[in-house]
């Protein structure tokens, strides 16, 4: 049943009992056209265009736990396509524009608000830095503006600007069509959508292994619900890339590591946008409910534990008191880590591997939420033409052993 005027209030008038389920939950079939490795935004986006705009109904997404459990449920929604380089300029740029219309498009509200993404800048470096990130952008199309302290001010009114302070902020980049989404309503939106044209999707379903035949190809997954044939697989499993990729022998170039965030008791309206300050790892939105969702940076070791160091969320705290002391005396009510599969240059992997049939998208990192629309999309195509789409082929696996490097560690230092 569609989301409409009409049908909410037919629905309002009988205690709101019409509701149908919002996808299926069936058992797994014996075999699949394609099998999709997790059940966050990324895979259930790629299921979803697979069978709306390739044709491929016959799919599964499996996920080992529950629907956007993984860091599509724990991010910060932090929306935005001013990154460096053009290919990746283009990348979250097609996510963006998708982001634009997806409501719409999948008759899903799912809250995406363009209330404009500020990166601070707090010395020199960082002006130069992020003016060259504003002048690349526009070279590329996108946009993105320079902002003086008092404009910085006027944008965003609880921000401290004195110049004493220990961060000073000395300028910002704004890119106002960034912004925000609700994260469970982007995993719940896709999810109906791809289950309303036949795909399966599978919850509680761990993928223990993955089957190849005896020329090395793709054959299937063995899961803890039983074997599924199946002759293309699409690994999208985020911190446990390189868990899944291992079951078929692949060696990947990724450390996995916790990334935590916090939200406070929540207040009336007092934040208009999104703030972000990459020299000090600290960024800060207010969500629907009033709760100030703060982000803190990755733990600086290896972990699984989907938590994350005190003393890494201290640090972000005090950060965060001093850039905005209108907060100073807000409760934090919950913290939370998810694990985030970093690759050395900080940009993703998306396409081919030397496995037939097998194909692998990971490596967001800090910063896949805002690419889950165009990441599902030219994943989706990859997988059903067997060939990278264009925009993504610049970030196959093989560019570790070429040395074309999408490097925007050296560029953003961070990428949320
Ligand atoms: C605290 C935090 C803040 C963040 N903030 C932002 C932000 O503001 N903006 C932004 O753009 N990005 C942000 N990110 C990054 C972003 O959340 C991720 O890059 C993105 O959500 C990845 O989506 P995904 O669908 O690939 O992964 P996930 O949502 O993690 O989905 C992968 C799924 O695979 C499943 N899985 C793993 N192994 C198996 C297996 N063997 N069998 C079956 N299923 C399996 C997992 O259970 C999981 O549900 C943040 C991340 C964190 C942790």
């Amino acid at each position: 049943m569609r989301f409409s005027f009409l049908n909410v209030v037919r629905q309002a008038l009988s205690n709101n009992e019409g509701w149908p389920e919002q996808w299926a939950s069936p058992e797994p079939k014996a075999a699949y056209d394609v099998v999709i490795v997790g059940g966050g935004g990324h895979g259930l986006a790629t299921a979803y265009y697979l069978a709306s705009q390739l044709g491929v109904a016959n799919v599964a997404v499996l996920e080992k736990g529950w629907l956007g459990g993984g860091n599509t449920g724990r991010n910060t929604t932090i929306l935005r396509s001013n990154y460096l380089w053009e290919e990746s300029a283009a990348l979250y740029e097609h996510a963006l524009k998708l982001w634009e219309g997806l409501s719409a498009e999948l008759n899903y509200n799912v809250m995406y608000s363009a209330r404009g993404v500020m990166m601070l800048a707090h010395n020199v470096h960082d002006v130069q830095v992020i003016r060259r990130h504003v002048h690349a952008n526009r070279l590329a199309g996108v946009d993105n503006a320079w902002l003086t302290p008092d404009e910085v001010k006027a944008f965003c009114p609880i921000l401290n600007i004195s110049p004493d302070i220990r961060y000073p902020i000395v300028g910002a980049a704004l890119q106002r069509r960034g912004g925000t989404a609700r994260h469970d309503a982007v995993a719940w939106g896709y999810a109906r959508g791809a289950s309303a044209r036949g795909v399966d999707i599978i919850q509680n379903c761990e993928v223990t292994g993955i089957r190849r035949d005896a020329a090395g190809a793709v054959a299937g997954v063995e899961t803890t619900r039983g074997p599924i044939a199946a002759r293309k697989v699409g690994v999208v499993a985020a911190g446990h890339s390189s868990v899944v990729m291992a079951m078929a022998g692949v060696r990947m170039p990724l450390d996995s590591y916790p990334l935590q965030a916090l939200v406070s008791e929540p207040v009336k309206p007092m934040m208009p946008c999104v703030v972000m300050s990459n020299t000090i790892h600290a960024y800060m939105s207010q969500s629907d409910k009033g709760e100030m969702v703060i982000g803190a940076g990755t733990d600086a070791y290896n972990s699984y534990s989907q938590t994350g160091g005190l003393h890494i969320a201290n640090h972000t705290l005090e950060a965060i008191c001093e850039l905005f002391p209108a907060v100073r005396r807000l409760r934090m009510l919950r913290n939370w880590g998810g694990i985030v599969d970093v690759t050395p240059d900080r940009s993703p992997i998306i396409g081919l591997t030397a496995v037939p049939g097998l194909y692998v998208n990971c490596g967001w990192g800090t910063g896949g939420f805002k690419a889950t629309p165009g990441s599902g999309h030219v994943f989706a195509h990859t997988i059903a033409r067997g060939e990278p789409h264009r925009l993504a082929a610049p970030f196959a696996l093989d560019r570790f052993r070429s040395g074309r490097l999408i490097d925007e560690a050296a560029a953003a230092a961070v990428a949320h």
